[in-house]
């Protein structure tokens, strides 16, 4: 505790003024960390974040995503600085929103067209209300398994997240199995006609590509519309989106996070003829063209398309979970990285679970390594950083050893 005093300070005043912790995103709050563990961050700079108690870390939590190319990346600063100087909002739309739009087209295959949103969230909803204003249908299918967001139509199927929302919004959404065919055939046959079946096509888990092959051709042939949630994929696959890296062109995909770097940004892109009835329904923001989002993503995305940016994550992605399962297996502590070299998650099994994942959070912040819940390793973590972690891993695995059999 007494390596975390200014942070729990701050905790302690955002609890008597904010509810949940005063976590404005679920996994940032304290709930699903250990006890003794950062709880504020006062600045970032590449790989490395810094605590409000002056503590250091490498850190792989990376903004739960959207850090694709490091904190405070200098190219994004200088794009953001410059369009602050030139101001971020206006009463007319301005250039850099056309030229953002312009990317997307061109970098991805099936983006015909694009609609800017703040968030992740706003992105998937707006990807659902134009699939169901086109096809003139309610019902959507959503593979299960998968978040896509905080909005109502999502939500209605959570347990905690339908508490506020009217129950009559339950009737429009079908869950099914994620990666079961069957289940989607079987939905598409019984019910209602259906609008879209929304799929994360990937994460800390991939799709079958069979699955999503057949979804594609189910859609096709039922005159739904396919959806790819790449709200966490754009950016982490070779491709830049899991719908290039497996060669299935959705009808609208849903982008997020790391389209800007951490500036909030999202996007709903598609289809020509589906993108153009959002001219038949609503999706408008004050906020949905504002200019330092749009220069961080046009600076993200330069170096996106210019430099081995997924090839530099998948690699150091690798050499973690690489080391991390040869530090557990070393030390005979149950535990194995899950997931892709790019967003992984490190897991223990056995009555011990918890306490050991806990622990290994605690023991790796105390060594200043951040692994975070979900891992996304970015483009600044160096060669050095990863050796380090690795080597932190390996120490900890020893700690968790000692525990284990105590
Ligand atoms: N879709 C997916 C797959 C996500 O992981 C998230 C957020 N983690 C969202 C949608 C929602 O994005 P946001 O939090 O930016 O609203």
């Amino acid at each position: 505790m007494t390596r975390y005093p200014n942070s729990q300070d701050w905790l302690t005043r955002a609890r008597s003024v904010m509810p949940c912790d005063g976590a404005q995103t679920l996994s940032k709050g304290p709930s699903r960390n250990p006890e003794s563990y950062p709880a504020y961050i006062d600045r970032g700079k590449g790989p490395r974040v810094w605590d409000v108690d002056g503590n250091s870390y490498v850190d792989y939590m990376s903004a739960l995503g959207p850090i694709i190319l490091g904190y405070s990346d200098p190219r994004v600063n200088k794009a953001v600085v410059e369009r602050v100087e030139m101001g971020n909002l206006f009463s007319l739309e301005s250039p850099p929103v056309v030229e953002v739009a312009e990317r997307l087209t061109t970098i991805i295959p099936g983006a015909e067209a694009v609609r800017f949103v703040k968030s992740g969230s706003d992105a998937v909803s707006a990807a659902v209300r134009v699939a169901r204003t086109y096809t003139g249908r309610d019902l959507v299918l959503v593979a299960g398994n998968s978040y896509h967001g905080s909005h109502n139509w999502f939500q209605v199927t959570q347990e905690l997240g339908r508490n506020g929302v009217p129950g009559n919004e339950r009737q429009n959404i079908q869950m099914f199995e994620y990666n079961s065919l069957t289940e989607l055939a079987g939905a598409l046959n019984n019910l209602q006609p259906v609008a879209a079946v929304v799929i994360e096509p990937a994460r800390d888990f991939t799709a079958d590509l069979p699955f999503l092959q057949g979804a594609k051709r189910l859609c096709e042939e039922n005159g739904a519309l396919l959806i790819f949630d790449e709200v966490v994929t754009f950016g982490r696959w070779p491709g830049l989106t899991y719908a290039r890296h497996s060669g299935i062109t959705p009808d609208l995909m849903a982008l997020g996070k790391a389209l800007a770097n951490g500036y909030p940004l999202g996007a709903c892109v598609g289809r020509r003829d589906v993108m153009d009835a959002f001219e038949r329904c609503f999706i408008s923001g004050t906020y949905n063209g504002e200019l330092t989002a749009m220069a961080a993503a046009k600076a993200t995305m330069d170096v996106l398309t210019s430099e081995p940016v997924v090839d530099h994550i998948w690699r150091q992605g690798r050499k973690l979970m690489y080391g991390f399962n040869e530090a557990m297996r070393e030390h005979g502590v149950p535990g194995e990285a899950k997931g892709h070299p790019s967003c992984h998650r490190y897991t223990f099994t056995g009555p011990r679970a918890q306490e050991l994942k806990l622990r290994f959070m605690a023991e790796c912040a105390s060594r200043g390594v951040l692994p975070g819940l979900i891992t996304y390793p970015t483009y600044a973590h160096t060669d050095a950083d990863v050796d380090r972690t690795v080597k932190v891993f390996h120490d900890v695995a020893g700690v968790l050893e000692k525990e284990l059999w105590a």
